[in-house]
């Protein structure tokens, strides 16, 4: 069985990746996981660079040469077409480190005050990188990205999800994804996209790891 890294700690991503990998002969890692059963200290990673793919390239490589295993990593956040993109790959801290998922959303409010509906067009973006550093990829990197288009509401709807979720319409759903919760926005989530996108090159290259 091929093991992988996945790069993350949320528990919730994992849960997805390993149901989107069910019965295909891969034994996926946490970072935790990963650093109990393999003796080392995985160091936390500067996510520094300006854009999703450069953030989780970095990740996915670190995580990889740490480790000596291949290495799934992703990064995701909000872009907001009448603010130019942002909050962008600053959406977790959009509104000062640690500030909060409350912070950030107050902060898109009042970004967007003034704005009409029909220019409160948005969307999550998710990269899904794909590191091997010691194994046949070398230097090389497999990617992938998934959108999920929507609009900022003017105030928040729902109590499931995180960050910006309570303002985040979805038109596939008809609701915010605050208010579909994991198993409706599980299906056509950025992250569930790019994670079914990069699949079969994933699964491709771990068989012939
Ligand atoms: P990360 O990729 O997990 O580091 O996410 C970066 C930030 O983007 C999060 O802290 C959230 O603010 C935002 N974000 C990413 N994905 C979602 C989502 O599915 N719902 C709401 N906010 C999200």
């Amino acid at each position: 069985m091929a093991t992988l890294v996945f790069a993350t700690r949320n528990r919730g991503k994992l849960v997805e990746l390993r149901e989107l990998l069910a019965d295909r002969g891969v034994d996926v890692l946490s970072i935790d996981e990963a650093e109990a059963r393999l003796g080392v200290t995985i160091p936390e990673v500067v996510e520094d660079a300006d854009t999703f793919v450069g953030n989780a390239a970095k990740k996915a490589r670190e995580v990889s040469a740490a480790t000596g295993l291949p290495a799934l990593a992703d990064d995701s956040g909000l872009e907001v077409d009448a603010l130019d993109g942002a909050p962008g790959v600053y959406s977790a801290r959009y509104a000062g480190e640690g500030a909060g998922d409350a912070a950030n959303n107050v902060k898109l409010l009042a970004a967007l005050d003034g704005v009409a509906a029909a220019r409160r067009t948005a969307r999550f973006r998710c990269a899904l990188v794909l590191a091997d550093v010691c194994g046949r990829l070398g230097d090389e990197l497999v990617t992938a990205d998934g959108a999920c288009e929507g609009t900022i509401l003017d105030a928040p709807r729902g109590a499931g999800g995180f960050g910006y979720d309570p303002l985040f319409f979805a038109p596939e759903l008809g609701m915010t994804f605050a208010e579909a919760g994991v198993g409706p926005k599980g299906q056509l989530s950025h992250r569930a996209r790019a994670m079914r996108a990069i699949a079969p090159a994933l699964l491709g290259y771990l068989a012939g790891a």
